[in-house]
């Protein structure tokens, strides 16, 4: 490592922004030279990030657009900072992958928590990297638990894939939802609930006879999904983001989980597993990668298509057979 990228670690161990979000530019880049160097320095930081169960605690929130994210994340983090909390944001964006635009990345949003000095927030990197939308959030967390972060949300959009990544990379997920009728069932439908280790009905402050009928409509639902852990009834808060009510109890929940989990050990349990789930993910993507890169199935592909298409080979032969080249990539 050389002298610069020395400092950019000693800065971003300071506690420093702008080494910090350096050291993100470099992780999130796609060039095979920041790649070598963004590798060297998360060696160099990790030892720093806390570890299996320390460092920060990582909260994933989603829901749709609209429903109050960005509003109710600027009063959680606002609150938080008062608490003498550090608060990281940083956003999964699937949108960026698909369109090139972002629904998450414009600045505007969180105005207070951005101009804080005890806040972080980290638009969505353009995606296209082999892990997916969500590869390099999980090393952009290691930089800010290395950073001193004592919080990290990882705000995401309600489009299916990018809640699973997000739950699968944070300790609690939670789901914001709207007071309407129907939109519970919508996300048990799309699966997303059953990720939710807790749920949170924002607006309540426009209809909060609505809110509360919302909240009994979900906890019963709730009754028909399997909890993910038995020593956690999912709870079903309601909050108004825009008047600040419903934040505290949602950060004491938040507390509440953390030490429910750890008193069972599920805590430490689901670091380990989201680490070891997320490497065979990385092992998954890059042999794919590699496997079409091959230039022998590269060169036999169209043809296996066709043959399997037209029915003059199984899917299962023409596999075993561009499988068969893998042998030739030295594994
Ligand atoms: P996001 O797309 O999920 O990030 O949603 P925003 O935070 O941008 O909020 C969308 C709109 O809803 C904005 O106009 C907010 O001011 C408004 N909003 C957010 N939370 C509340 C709330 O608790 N009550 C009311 N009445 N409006 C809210």
């Amino acid at each position: 490592m050389d002298a610069a990228d020395r400092a950019l670690v000693d800065g971003v161990r300071a506690r420093q922004l702008r080494p910090l979000a350096k050291a993100i530019t470099l992780i999130e880049s796609q060039r095979a030279d920041h790649r070598v160097r963004a590798r060297r320095l998360l060696e160099a930081l990790l030892p720093h990030a806390g570890g299996a169960t320390g460092g920060a605690i990582r909260v994933g929130i989603s829901g749709v657009p609209g429903v109050g994210k960005s509003t109710f994340i600027e009063a959680l983090g606002l609150y938080l900072i008062e608490r003498g909390l550090r608060v990281a944001v940083l956003a999964v964006d699937p949108s960026s992958s698909l369109t090139g635009g972002s629904i998450l990345g414009d600045k505007t949003r969180m105005e207070l928590l951005s101009r804080n000095p005890a806040a972080f927030i980290r638009p969505s990197p353009s995606a296209g990297s082999l892990g997916g939308v969500a590869e390099k959030t999980r090393e952009v967390m290691l930089a800010c638990e290395a950073s001193g972060f004592d919080v990290i949300v990882v705000e995401t959009v309600g489009v299916g894939q990018s809640e699973t990544a997000v739950a699968g990379m944070t300790d609690i997920f939670c789901l914001l939802q709207l007071p309407n009728a129907g939109d519970d069932l919508q996300a048990i439908k799309k699966g997303v609930m059953e990720l939710a280790d807790l749920i949170a009905i924002n607006k309540a402050d426009i209809n909060p006879t609505a809110a509360l009928a919302a909240r009994a409509q979900i906890r019963t639902a709730l009754h028909m999904l399997r909890p993910m852990s038995p020593n956690w009834p999912v709870p079903v808060l309601t909050l108004s983001a825009l008047q600040k009510e419903g934040v505290i109890e949602f950060w004491d929940t938040v507390l509440r989980y953390r030490d429910a989990m750890t008193a069972s050990g599920e805590f430490a349990a689901k670091r380990r597993h989201q680490a070891t789930a997320w490497m065979w993910e990385l092992i998954d993507a890059g042999l794919r990668h590699r496997f079409r890169e091959h230039p022998q199935v590269r060169a036999g592909l169209p043809g296996f298509i066709a043959a399997v298409e037209k029915g003059q080979t199984t899917p299962s032969a023409a596999a075993l057979e561009l499988l068969g080249h893998l042998s030739g990539l030295g594994i």
